[in-house]
């Protein structure tokens, strides 16, 4: 996961200093730390630090830059992070798809997500340097979402590729599966048990040993439950052969 702290996230004119807190916090909870600030209005800002809340580190290795193309000098692939999608001919992605393109990437390339001002956002000229734009799908009838807001959202999405890409941790049963066999025999025991009680019409079956089937492959049943369920069925079948002689 180490790798996520190499993706660039810069803050283009940020008016608020808490916003610039807040976005350090919401970058080192997801495993980020690489923060570079483009002229921002009020920094060092004690409301900054105060935001952080933590993630002060993150704050204090922030690099501040004159303009954006400094910010993006050694980088290979550039998400610009936009709000607006209207007027606008670049190809557009979701947060989800820029992680996975960005993560896909991370061994090869320097990647950075620029993030826009508060009010007015990233201008045109500054959208022309990024490869890609990303959008957050968020609710047309009431967009707004705080600067914070939308870093927190992205680098989220960024662990979550991210840690799609590790293998998986499978959990592992304390007993093994009852092999494709051992399941094929007690669906041979159940039906017989079936057809004996009369649930089961062996001339007219329609769909329920396949349904039954199914019902036992989604479960995957281990060694043991199948021993039970056979250990059941051998029982009731008992039960029953006792009574019905009983009955004679
Ligand atoms: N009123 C501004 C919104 C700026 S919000 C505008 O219309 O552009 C500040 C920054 O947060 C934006 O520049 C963008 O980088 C990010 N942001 C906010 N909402 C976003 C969204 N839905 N998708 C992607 N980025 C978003």
């Amino acid at each position: 996961m180490s790798e996520l702290s190499s993706i660039r996230i810069v803050l283009v004119e940020t008016s608020h200093p808490g916003n610039i807190g807040a976005a350090a916090r919401a970058m080192k909870t997801m495993g980020l730390s690489e923060l570079v600030l483009v002229r921002p209005k009020d920094y060092p800002c004690v409301e900054a630090t105060a935001r952080a809340a933590g993630a002060d580190d993150v704050l204090a290795a922030a690099r501040v830059v004159d303009d954006l193309p400094a910010a993006l000098d050694d980088c290979q692939l550039v998400f610009g992070a936009t709000a607006r999608l209207r007027s606008l001919r670049w190809p557009v992605v979701t947060a989800r798809e820029a992680a996975a393109m960005a993560i896909g990437e991370l061994d090869r390339s320097k990647i950075a997500i620029v993030f826009g001002r508060e009010r007015t956002g990233l201008s045109n000229d500054e959208l022309a340097l990024c490869q890609q734009l990303l959008n957050i799908p968020v609710n047309p009838d009431f967009s707004s979402l705080n600067l914070s807001a939308a870093v927190q959202v992205v680098c989220y999405e960024l662990r979550l590729a991210a840690l799609g890409d590790q293998p998986r941790q499978t959990t592992q049963p304390e007993e093994e599966y009852a092999p494709a066999g051992m399941i094929d025999s007690f669906h041979a025991q159940l039906e017989k048990e079936l057809v004996e009680i009369g649930f089961l019409d062996p001339d007219n079956p329609r769909q329920l040993p396949l349904k039954l089937r199914r019902l036992f492959i989604k479960a995957r049943p281990t060694i043991n439950e199948i021993k039970i369920l056979r250990g059941i069925l051998k029982g009731l079948s008992r039960r029953r052969n006792d009574s019905e002689a009983g009955a004679k």
